[in-house]
């Protein structure tokens, strides 16, 4: 999901492109397909979304995820999608594991890193996947040695990091707890994501503080959903700490299925307008990128979440 940016000398600015990650990312990047029938065609939308938004600038795109079929139906032509991109050399093709098995299939698909999840809160852990969080993250220390054995960077989104949808709240600490767990198993990059989007700006910095503490600027980013609009207002918050690496989702897809009433990740578009307006470059086509997420919602039939993805086809036809 990302791209670069340089706004001053070295930074680098990495914006997501397509979906989710965290605890429900296999989950929300099925959703956001869910009106695609699972047939060839569908495979072979997957894969034009990709190349359009490679070719609007995106640098970092998390294409797939390795789940069960029998979890994320969805996610089954997986091999399919990974197998006919066209790649470009400055791209890095990401996809979603959940365990050594998922890591297993989608190894001679040739992604560039993976990527693993858990969450930040104790409840959402039991009530998901019926362990604790430190048995959760133990589980991905095999994924972790194996992958970075096939020489793969192997990132992680801790979901919940600013709120759950059962036990409400969630501290700095507990974020920071499993950020340490997460440096622990070798981890190379940590994502601090708000899945279910309640997270505010001050609270955004405080979690981030933690997560700066284990990792370095760069291999930190924000992962923020839009239910409540606070999505932009937190990568600001981010940006004013130097942290220039965000998840976000074409066309604003995806969604949250244990959080009613949760909006997918934020729009790649909205974030692209607010950051040319900020004069911080991303190397991304913002018309490019619109086209690409115009084509998705016209797939899917329905139109883009994304503010910037209405409003400039809009001004165009003007
Ligand atoms: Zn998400």
């Amino acid at each position: 999901m990302p791209c670069t940016l340089l706004p001053g000398a070295n930074d680098t600015l990495l914006l997501a492109s397509i979906p989710t990650l965290s605890a429900q990312a296999g989950a929300a990047y099925a959703a956001l397909l869910a009106g695609i029938a699972i047939t060839l065609r569908a495979t072979a939308h997957k894969v034009e979304l990709v190349h359009r938004l490679q070719a609007a600038g995106l640098c970092e795109i998390e294409v797939t995820s390795f789940v069960s079929p029998k979890w994320v139906p969805q996610m089954a032509d997986n091999i399919g999608v990974m197998s006919g991109l066209r790649r470009q050399v400055n791209v890095r093709y990401g996809v979603l594991v959940p365990n050594v098995k998922g890591l297993e299939a989608a190894l001679p698909t040739g992604p560039d890193e993976v990527v693993v999840f858990g969450a930040a809160s104790e409840a959402f852990s039991q009530r998901n996947i019926n362990c604790s969080i430190a048995e959760s993250i133990e589980r991905f220390r095999p994924v972790v040695a194996a992958a970075h054995d096939a020489s793969l960077k192997v990132r992680c989104a801790i979901s919940c990091s600013l709120g759950c949808p059962y036990q409400g709240g969630v501290s700095a600490d507990e974020v920071e707890r499993v950020v340490m767990l997460m440096k622990d198993i070798g981890l190379d990059h940590c994502g601090v994501a708000d899945t279910i989007g309640v997270g505010t700006p001050k609270q955004v910095q405080a979690a981030m503080e933690r997560a700066l503490k284990h990792y370095p600027l760069h291999e930190v980013s924000g992962h923020f959903h839009d239910t409540y609009g606070q999505a932009l207002a937190n990568i600001y918050a981010c940006l004013e700490m130097g942290i220039h690496t965000f998840d976000a989702s074409i066309a604003g897809l995806g969604g949250c299925p244990y959080a009613k009433g949760a909006t997918g990740n934020v729009a790649t578009e909205d974030v692209v307008f607010m950051l040319d307006g900020l004069d911080i470059e991303t190397g991304i086509d913002l018309d490019t990128l619109v086209d690409a997420g115009a084509f998705i919602s016209e797939m899917l039939g329905r139109p883009p979440v994304s503010r910037a993805g209405k409003a400039l086809p809009a001004k165009r036809a003007t």
